[in-house]
C-alpha cells in the first residue's frame, strides 16, 4: 500500500465568499477573494496555500527545464552594498526604481532588483580555468522595485519572485550559442505552461549589452506594447522598433499594435559586467555574459488574466493548484469520496488531488467555489458512485460534463492537457 495524506480543502485558509458573491472584473481582486494571495500593503503580497501551489508548479517546470540545460542553482542575498552598484554605474542609472536601505552605521544598500553585479562577483571568486566554461548559474528568489504606483496586484508588485539565470562563456560566439540554447529552453518552458505567447525583439534599457528578447502574453491589462507582423510573425517591443511603426522591416506587411504582459526576458550582455568585476581568462580577456529572467509571481497573475471567465479562475492543468477536486454530494458521501480519492491517487498522485471536506458548506456552494478557484477537473461523488462506481466530472476550461468510472478518467484528463 502507498501511504499518503489526503489534501483537504478545510486546511487551505480559503476565504468565505458570501452567497451573493459576484465575480469581480478585476482579476487581482479575484485572486485575493479566492484565497490565492493577500495584500499586506500597497504592492506587497502574501502567498496563501493556493497561490504558493501555483507558484511552485511554475517553478518546478523551470527547475526541470534548466536542469536539462546543466544549469546549477545558487541563492544570493537580497541586500547588496552601494559600492558594488557604483562599480557597474547602475546605482545612479536605476534611479528611484531601486529600493534603498541604510544600516545603523550609515552604510547604503539596495534590495536587489536583479543580480548581474553580485552573480558576476561571486563567479569571479570561484573561476580559475577555462575548463569550467560555460558556466550557467540560476536562482529563484525575491526581487524588489520601488514602484511609484503599484497596480495589477502581482503584475506590478514591489516585491516579486523571479527566476534569474546567468551564463558565462569564453568568446562572443560561444555566448551567442549559449543564448540560443537558453532561448529554446524558454520556449519549452512557456509551451509547458500551455498558453499562447509572443517573442519580441526588445531594448536593453538599464541592463546594457548587445541585444535582447522578451516573452509576452498578449493581454489588454499589459503595460508593454508590441508591434506584430501577422505575415512573417516578426515582433518587436515598440521601444525597440527602429523602422516605421506601420510596416514590417522584414516583409513590409502591415504591423499590428498589441498590449502585452512581459513574462520573460533574455539579454546578451557581452562584457558589460565581466569587465568591471574582472571575471577574466588567464590572458586577461573578460568573459562573455548573458542573463535571462522569468517573472514567476507575475506569471501567476498573467495566466489568471489570460484564462479567467465569468465563473472565475481557470488554470491550465500544468500549473493548477490541484488538477482534480473531489466533492461529496452530501456529508453521507464523504466515505465514498475518500475511497475514490484513494483509488485516483494511485493513477494521478495524491499530490494532484484535493478533497472538499468542508462540513459547513452545501454542495451547491462547494461546486461554485470549485469553479471560482478554477480547478481543471471537478468530480462529484453521489448516489451513482455507491450504486456502480460512476461519478460526474466537470472539465472547467471547456465546461464539458462527463459521467465516468475511475478507469476512464485518465483519458479525459490527458485529453484536456492539450
Ligand atoms: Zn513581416
Amino acid at each position: 500500500m502507498i501511504k499518503f495524506v489526503r489534501n483537504r480543502a478545510s486546511q487551505l485558509l480559503l476565504k468565505e465568499s458570501g452567497k451573493n458573491y459576484v465575480v469581480p472584473k478585476n482579476v487581482s481582486s479575484l485572486l485575493i477573494d479566492q484565497g490565492y494571495v493577500q495584500q499586506s500593503s500597497s504592492g506587497v503580497f502574501q502567498l496563501l496555500p493556493l497561490g504558493l501551489r501555483v507558484m511552485d508548479n511554475i517553478s518546478n517546470i523551470v527547475h526541470q527545464e534548466l536542469a536539462g540545460l546543466g544549469a546549477i542553482r545558487v541563492s544570493l542575498a537580497s541586500l547588496s552594498a552601494k559600492a558594488v552598484w557604483q562599480q557597474s554605474k547602475r546605482w545612479e542609472k536605476m534611479g528611484s526604481e531601486m529600493l534603498h536601505i541604510r544600516d545603523r552605521a550609515q552604510r547604503d544598500y539596495c534590495l536587489c532588483p536583479t543580480h548581474e553585479e553580485e552573480m558576476t562577483r561571486m563567479v569571479a571568486n570561484v573561476f580559475h580555468s577555462s575548463k569550467q566554461l560555460p558556466i550557467s548559474v540560476y536562482q529563484i528568489g525575491s526581487k524588489y522595485r520601488d514602484e511609484a504606483r503599484p497596480r495589477g496586484g502581482l503584475l506590478r508588485a514591489k516585491e516579486f519572485l523571479m527566476m534569474d539565470l546567468y551564463t558565462y562563456d569564453a568568446t562572443k560566439e560561444a555566448a551567442e550559442k549559449t543564448y540560443e540554447r537558453v532561448f529554446q529552453s524558454f520556449h519549452r518552458i512557456f509551451r509547458a505552461i500551455g498558453l499562447p505567447y509572443t517573442v519580441a525583439e526588445a531594448q536593453q534599457g538599464t541592463m546594457g549589452g548587445a541585444y535582447s528578447h522578451e516573452f509576452h502574453y498578449l493581454n489588454e491589462v499589459g503595460e508593454d506594447v508590441v508591434l506584430r507582423c501577422p505575415q512573417c510573425l516578426h515582433a518587436a517591443n515598440t521601444d525597440a522598433y527602429h523602422g516605421s511603426i506601420d510596416k514590417c522591416v522584414h516583409c513590409g506587411g502591415e504591423l499590428l499594435q498589441q498590449k502585452c504582459i512581459e513574462v520573460g526576458h533574455t539579454f546578451n550582455l557581452g562584457q558589460t559586467y565581466t569587465r568591471p568585476f574582472q571575471l577574466c581568462l588567464s590572458n586577461g580577456d573578460a568573459l562573455y555574459m548573458n542573463s535571462y529572467g522569468i517573472g514567476i509571481s507575475r506569471l501567476l497573475a498573467a495566466v489568471a488574466h489570460m484564462t479567467h471567465d465569468e465563473k472565475g479562475l481557470v488554470w491550465p492543468t500544468a500549473i493548477a493548484p490541484w488538477k482534480i477536486i473531489i466533492l461529496p454530494a452530501s456529508d453521507s458521501k464523504i466515505p465514498d469520496a475518500e475511497a475514490l480519492y484513494d483509488s485516483l491517487a494511485q493513477t494521478f498522485g495524491a499530490n494532484n488531488i484535493l478533497l472538499d471536506d468542508r462540513g459547513h458548506k452545501s454542495y451547491g456552494r462547494k461546486i461554485r467555489d470549485a469553479e471560482l478557484i478554477g480547478f481543471p477537473f471537478i468530480i462529484t461523488v453521489g448516489e451513482s458512485y455507491t450504486r456502480d462506481g460512476s461519478f460526474d466530472v466537470l472539465a472547467r476550461a471547456s465546461n464539458t460534463r462527463y459521467k465516468l468510472k475511475a478507469a476512464q478518467l485518465h483519458t479525459v484528463v490527458s485529453g484536456n492537457f492539450a
